[in-house]
């Protein structure tokens, strides 16, 4: 009897295990073999940016163990253990000296924080990304030894997009004191229109959320004593002091092994068709790591959506993706928002409403529709936006 096909999953996050989970529902005689350089415990990232006001550890988090996971999946799982390379020919994955092979390979390998400034070693520990289950495990220690040592716990997040307004919201709320530094004059300067961009930070500044923003950082130094604060120089010649600080500065698609593998990949991703296949056969990827036909979503329901598509072509059938105009939920209780921002050039944006129920509306110059933001209580107008916006893969 021939063996049974072995299929490689390099990723423990919501991708690779979404897809692992999809697969296995039609699947149940591959050989399936995760690896993971974490972990990989199975968590929802985007539960990180709400758990430090619960009060959660990074273990409340763990919706399942490792462990469980492979009874669940009937599958091989690799734990700590990074893949330094791929032969596409040989078809064969290596993990440092040893090597697997593969009849499918899948990249889930993720985005990793950017790092826009150096950052000296002296200082390297205390100055965190909070990307993944573990860096979350890491940034709640160092934080409670912080307050243990009689520090306040104060955080400076650099950074005011998505993933640095949603920390700065939830550490607040958790009673920490926090200041957010970013280069922009508004947060979510990505996502929203200026207009509710400052709305934002007025609800930042109600709930005490210290802003410096335009500010562009210099360096991050610290004294020599082991809590001795952290000081993040500013290029105007301030400096704002705190026990730890968070880098939020963007997230950059894991390409590298791709690349060094001959994979087509570049700056938004590793490239695949709708098919999620990769320019080398039998290699396909998705999630935060993927750009598919140049768009890198980066967020849960682009994922689900993939993960479902792939996990049917694995198995033979030939399934094209398709993403509708679904928006971004942004996690800041101080002010509610969704938004779907244009990928096309705006003409203008139609602002309307009072207070901070805003609703802006990006229209290209033929006055169509091509992206929107919400606050307050006009999100609830987003299913109806959603339904008239161009989809997220045209
Ligand atoms: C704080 C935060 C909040 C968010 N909130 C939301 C939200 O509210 N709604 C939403 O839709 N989206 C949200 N997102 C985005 C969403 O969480 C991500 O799009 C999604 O989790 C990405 O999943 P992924 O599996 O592609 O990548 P990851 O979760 O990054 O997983 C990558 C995996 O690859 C492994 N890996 C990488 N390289 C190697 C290697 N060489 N060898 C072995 N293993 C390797 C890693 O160990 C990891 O297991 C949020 C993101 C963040 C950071």
């Amino acid at each position: 009897m021939r063996d049974p096909r072995t299929l490689v999953i390099i990723g423990t996050g919501m991708a690779g295990i979404g897809l692992a989970r999809a697969l296995r529902a039609r699947d149940k005689d591959s050989r399936l073999i995760l690896v993971s350089q974490d972990s990989g415990h199975d968590y929802a990232k985007p539960l990180l940016s709400t758990a430090f006001a619960k009060g959660m550890s990074a273990r409340a988090l763990a919706r399942q163990t490792s462990v469980a996971l492979v009874d669940e999946l009937d599958a091989e799982l690799r734990t700590h253990q990074r893949v330094t390379s791929i032969d596409t020919h040989a078809r064969q994955v290596w993990l440092g000296e040893e090597c697997l092979a593969y009849d499918e390979l899948v990249l889930a390998l993720g985005a990793a924080p950017r790092r826009p400034f150096p950052i000296d070693d002296s200082v390297g520990s205390r100055v965190m990304s909070i990307n993944d289950l573990d860096d979350y495990a890491a940034f709640s220690a160092t934080l409670t030894a912080a307050r243990e040592a009689g520090e306040s716990g104060r955080v400076v997040i650099v950074g005011a997009g998505l993933v640095g307004c949603e920390y700065a919201n939830d550490l607040k709320a958790a009673g920490h004191e926090v200041t957010l530094v970013a280069a922009e004059d508004t947060p979510l300067d990505g996502l929203l229109p200026q207009a509710l961009g400052r709305r934002l930070g007025k609800a930042f500044d109600a709930i005490g959320v210290r802003r410096l923003q335009g500010e562009m950082v210099e360096t991050i130094t610290a004294g020599k004593a082991t809590q001795a604060p952290v000081s993040v120089v500013l290029q105007s010649g301030h400096a704002v002091e705190g026990s730890l600080v968070l880098l939020a500065t963007g997230l950059a698609p894991r390409i590298k092994l791709a690349q060094g593998a001959g994979l087509s990949a570049g700056g938004d991703g590793i490239r695949v068709d709708r098919h999620l296949a990769t320019s080398r056969p039998h290699v396909w990827a998705l999630g935060d790591c993927a750009s598919v036909e140049g768009v890198n979503a980066m967020y849960v329901q682009p994922l689900q959506a993939a993960a479902r598509v792939l996990a049917a072509n694995l198995c033979g059938e030939a399934v094209e993706l398709d993403w509708k105009a679904w928006p971004v939920l942004v996690k800041t209780p101080a002010l509610p928002i969704v938004a779907y921002p244009p990928r096309t050039a705006v003409a203008r944006w139609d602002i309307t409403g009072e207070g901070d129920d805003l609703d802006a509306r990006a229209l290209d110059a033929n006055e169509r529709l091509i992206g929107y933001a919400l606050t307050g209580a006009s999100v609830r107008r987003k299913v109806e936006l959603a339904r008239q916006a161009p989809p997220l893969l045209g």
